[in-house]
Order: C-alpha cells, then sequence, then structure tokens
C-alpha cells in the first residue's frame, strides 16, 4: 500500500516507522531480524531501507602494496525489501540513489521494485563519493533528485528510458523525498533549498521525509515555510537518539545540524557513562516525539542506524 493511504487510514492518528540500513556485505541478515523483530509490536506500515553508495577500498596485496578496487559495502536494498515483505507482512521503502547508477540501472531497479509489489520509494540523490569534493552523477546518470522523480513519475506512464509502452501494467509508486529542516549543506539558503523541495513536490513527489533534528521547533518552522511555498504533501519528520557521546561532534559535521545547548550538556554531565549518554538520548527523543505527535504528524520517522534497542524504548513510552 502506498506511504500517503497509510497515512490517510490512520485519519490524523501518528503513525510508527523507521528506517534501516543494509548490513555490511558478509554479515548475517539475522542480526538485522533481531533489531527489527522487537519494532514490530509497535505496528510500522512501512519500513525504509537505506541504499550505499559505491567506495574505494584497498586491498593489501601482502608485497607492501594496496590495491584500490571499487565496491558496494552495504548492497541487497531490494532483496531486503523482498524479505520484509515476506517476513514482517510491512510495506518496504527501498531509498533509490541518482549516486552510482546510471539512468538504465535505476529503470532496472525500479522494475525489479514493480514485480516484487513494492508500491513506495523514496528517490534521493546521494552523497558525494569520500574522494570527490561534489557531486558527480556517473555518466548516463541523474544528476539531482528532481531528475529522478521525473523518471519515475515518467515510468508510472508506461514511459521507459527508449520506449513507451501501451499496457495497464505500468508501476504506480508513490515516491518521498528528502526535506532539510535546518538546510541542506549545499543550498546557499534555506528559501532556494525549499524551492527545490517545491520542484521535487512539483515533479511528482508524494511526500517528503525529513533529515533528523533535535529542536521541534526547526521542523514546525520548515514545514510552516514549505506550506508558504505551495508545498502540500505529508512531512514526515525524521528522529534519530543521540546514542554516544562522539554524536556531538559527528552529527553536526556530517548531517549539517545544531544540537541544542541543553542536549549536549545533558550527554556532557553523564562523564562519558555510556548508558546514561544512551538513557539522555532516548529521553530527548521521547520528549520530541510526543510533542510532534501532540502536533499531529502523519508519521514519527525513527532513524535506526543498528541496534534497535533505544528505539523500543521510545515507542514504548510513545505509541
Ligand atoms: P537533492 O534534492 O537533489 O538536493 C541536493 C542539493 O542540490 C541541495 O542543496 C539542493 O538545494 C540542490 N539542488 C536540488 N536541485 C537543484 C537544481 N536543479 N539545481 C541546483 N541545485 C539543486 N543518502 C544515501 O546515500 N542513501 C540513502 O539511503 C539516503 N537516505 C536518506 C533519507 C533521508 C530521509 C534523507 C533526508 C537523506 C538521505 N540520504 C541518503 C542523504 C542524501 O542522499 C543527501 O543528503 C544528499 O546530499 C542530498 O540528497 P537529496 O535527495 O536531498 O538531493
Amino acid at each position: 500500500m502506498k506511504i500517503t493511504d497509510h497515512i490517510k487510514n490512520a485519519k490524523g492518528e501518528s503513525l510508527f516507522s523507521f528506517e534501516i540500513v543494509p548490513p555490511v556485505k558478509g554479515q548475517s541478515i539475522q542480526k538485522l531480524y533481531d533489531n527489527i523483530d522487537p519494532l514490530m509490536e509497535f505496528k510500522p506500515p512501512f519500513i525504509d531501507v537505506t541504499t550505499s553508495r559505491e567506495e574505494y577500498v584497498y586491498i593489501d596485496k601482502g608485497n607492501g602494496l594496496l590495491e584500490r578496487k571499487m565496491t558496494r559495502m552495504r548492497p541487497g536494498t531490494v532483496g531486503i525489501c523482498a524479505a520484509l515483505m515476506h517476513k514482517y507482512n510491512v510495506d518496504p521503502v527501498p531509498h533509490v540513489l541518482c549516486g552510482g547508477f546510471t539512468r538504465e540501472e535505476t529503470e532496472y531497479v525500479l522494475v525489479d521494485c514493480h514485480y516484487l509489489g513494492i508500491d513506495n520509494v523514496v528517490a534521493l540523490r546521494g552523497d558525494s563519493m569520500k574522494h570527490e569534493s561534489q557531486f558527480v552523477p556517473v555518466k548516463g546518470g541523474n544528476n539531482y533528485a528532481v531528475d529522478l522523480v521525473n523518471q519515475i513519475s515518467q515510468l508510472n506512464k508506461g514511459h521507459f528510458l527508449v520506449d513507451t509502452i501501451d499496457t495497464p501494467y505500468t508501476p504506480d509508486f508513490c515516491v518521498g523525498v528528502a526535506g532539510y529542516p535546518e538546510k541542506h549543506f549545499e543550498a546557499p539558503s534555506l528559501q532556494s533549498d525549499l524551492q527545490r523541495l517545491k520542484e521535487k513536490v512539483d515533479a511528482g513527489a508524494d511526500y517528503v521525509v525529513t533529515q533528523m533534528f533535535f529542536d521541534n521547533n526547526k521542523y514546525f518552522d520548515f514545514v510552516a515555510a514549505a506550506r508558504a511555498m505551495g508545498v502540500m504533501v505529508p512531512i514526515i519528520p525524521g528522529i534519530k537518539p543521540i546514542a554516544v557521546e562522539r554524536h556531538l561532534q559527528i552529527l553536526p559535521k556530517v548531517f549539517s545540524l545544531d544540537l541544542p545547548l541543553e542536549l549536549e550538556k545533558s550527554v556532557l554531565d553523564c562523564k562519558g557513562d555510556k548508558s546514561a549518554i544512551r538513557q539522555v538520548g532516548i529521553d530527548w527523543a521521547i520528549l520530541q516525539s510526543k510533542e510532534l505527535i501532540a502536533a499531529g504528524v502523519p508519521t514519527v520517522h525513527y532513524y535506526s542506524m543498528g541496534k534497535s534497542d533505544n528505539i523500543v524504548k521510545i515507542a514504548q513510552e510513545v505509541f
């Protein structure tokens, strides 16, 4: 079922959903299931599955030389989506990237999703590769998320890349896109980033999922500004509980966001006590979630990034 239909069917009640990251190549999928199992009690209607970009790895040749090889460390997004449907009877939402894929390869991924009965995808540009200073699409790849949304909208009409197929069996993907309450780090201003968001929605995006934020006012202001600009689709807030002290440095750097002083102080007051820090993150996310639900958000979407014990504790208090 489409995410937008799940939201409609909930009749104003906020849903619980989360995002998972495929395991590193060679690891058992059981570890992933062990983290998902306790979350199923809270009846997520959908689970997002991220896609990772290719990256360079260096293989020790044993003679003092290193060989550089390109690989994808966390493959299997579509396979995991199929496994989740089968095991949990839930709607999986694969993330589809511009970066690292030609438009042709993207079409094949979408065709696979269609055959599997996947109704939703999140269309993203992806980040630059680690050695690149800015995002560079592969030859024949989509440049911005809006181009990918356009490709999916065209496919929904039966317009494949090289031919139009007159058939009733075209996909009808519900498309999610990313939004940034604190601005995407490359955007010259929040206003211009919002204009880019509007372009994605005008191209056919059905809903928005936000980057994580730790101050709900950032989300509320973002939604108000997006509405003022004519972005009327559901805007799903993304929440990540702080889990370790180094998140104080990593999260602002990687996701270009601010952490409230009070949250930073609470983490530092734990003086390195790991479980106390994890609890601070849980308590903060509970407060955020309760306020968001009181404001009538469609879904609270959690970034689980591996271990889910903290999300379980949050969900127990909130849902
Ligand atoms: P875009 O919407 O294309 O925007 C990228 C930048 O370009 C912005 O600064 C925007 O303002 C600007 N821009 C957009 N259109 C134009 C234009 N026409 N001309 C000039 N500038 C333009 N990354 C992954 O690798 N895998 C994932 O699974 C993944 N999942 C994510 C899920 C969510 C909910 C979010 C919020 C992010 C996720 N990301 C993921 C990270 C994302 O790929 C990066 O943030 C990336 O840098 C931007 O992606 P985007 O889709 O927002 O890009």
